[in-house]
């Protein structure tokens, strides 16, 4: 072969084990090789091809030739004073930065993972909005988060992480294919083994993205970031709306329990004076009527940067809680900001440390 460009190598943390079966196939090797390469990264979690101590030498040598091993590189960790989150910012290869979140509640471990570098979205109140749209992650970088955040909470407290949810950095559904085939990996039994009931995918609200999700064999649970009820707000807080309108989401959301059986959950930020009126919380219980959901009010994480929004008052909050239950069938719960003390809203750590490394740019 005479080829002047050499053939760009696979990402052996990118692929399926169906991929894998044929890479180690026209390797020459037999198919239960591909078994061990998958314990080997997801289970075991390795660094290099070379550690992978099953495989003969010269094995390692081809795959090597054709195949990469990508890794984030964990840049900053912080546990919250309270000790109930811990936050991670990983590097990319192009410098690029996100950030994942371990949320430690009771018995459960989620991990929090974030979809892309930026987003595209730019909701008014959203830390992650202000970034702009900066990259999509490779499935291997969506993968990675939970791999090492996983080896991080093995190794300080001997527990395994028995959750997963979308909802750090990003929009999911607009990294549609990567997102699927991420959560297609991280349910293997080879590694984290996490998978259906225990993974959560939340969306702004792009209505293609949840009709095409809810066709997939995966059961996942889907959030739903609906923030306001009526279209005119929507408009504002959440610019996607202005092409996939509340009714449509709410139409969606219906299709979602259809196909799939299982109740969404519709997210609401309270925002003082925005959101946060005794109509809304009305007019939340009405919209919501004909879908079988649940309702997560999460009271406003303000931003360290200046930005119009703030959290409502503790009695508010709980007056909007009070009404929106005496006036729904549906389940309730008001999310504790767990971690708030760390920065621990979408966005805010990777703010956080940019403003730091803006006021100090040699170190
Ligand atoms: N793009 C996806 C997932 C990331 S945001 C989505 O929009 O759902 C995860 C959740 O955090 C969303 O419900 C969003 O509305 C909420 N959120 C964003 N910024 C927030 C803040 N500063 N305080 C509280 N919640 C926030």
């Amino acid at each position: 072969m005479t080829s002047s460009s050499p053939p760009s190598l696979l990402d052996l943390k990118s692929l399926l084990p169906e991929e894998l079966r044929t890479l180690v196939r026209q390797l020459g090797q037999e198919e239960y090789r591909a078994g061990q390469l998958l314990s080997w990264i997801h289970g075991k979690g390795v660094e290099e091809v070379d550690q992978m101590s099953n495989l003969s030498r010269a094995f390692r040598e081809q795959l090597k030739a054709r195949a990469t091993l990508s890794r984030l590189r964990e840049v900053e960790r912080q546990l919250s004073p309270g000790g109930q989150a811990i936050k991670f910012l990983f590097e990319l290869p192009g410098g690029e930065r996100v950030e994942s979140v371990l949320i430690l509640d009771g018995k459960r471990r989620t991990a929090c993972l974030s979809s892309q570098v930026g987003c595209p979205l730019d909701c008014k109140f959203c830390a992650t909005g202000r970034m702009g749209f900066i990259a999509n992650l490779k499935a291997a970088q969506i993968v990675d988060q939970l791999l090492q955040v996983g080896r991080a909470l093995l190794a300080e407290r001997g527990e395994r992480v028995s959750n997963v949810v979308m909802m750090g950095m990003g929009e999911p559904l607009l990294n549609y294919e990567e997102l699927v085939r991420a959560l297609r990996l991280m349910r293997l039994e080879h590694g984290p083994a996490i998978g259906g009931r225990k993974v959560t995918v939340s969306t702004a609200g792009y209505v293609p993205g949840i009709r095409r999700l809810a066709r997939e064999d995966l059961n996942l649970g889907l959030a739903i970031s609906l923030n306001a009820t009526t279209d005119e707000l929507r408009d504002q807080l959440m610019p996607i709306n202005r092409k996939y309108k509340i009714a449509e989401l709410l139409d969606a959301a219906a299709e979602y329990f259809s196909l799939r059986g299982r109740r969404v959950t519709f997210e609401y930020v309270l925002l003082e004076g925005v959101t946060d009126a005794d109509e809304d919380a009305l007019r939340l219980a009405e919209l919501t009527r004909g879908v079988p959901c649940k309702l997560n009010l999460i009271p406003y994480n303000e931003l360290a940067e200046d930005t119009p929004f703030r959290r409502p008052p503790a009695d508010r909050i709980a007056r909007f809680r009070q009404l929106l239950e005496n006036h729904t069938p549906m389940a309730v719960t008001l999310r504790e900001s767990r971690g708030r003390d760390i920065d621990a809203a979408c966005g805010q750590l990777y703010q956080a440390q940019e403003r730091r490394r803006r006021a100090a740019p040699a170190g």
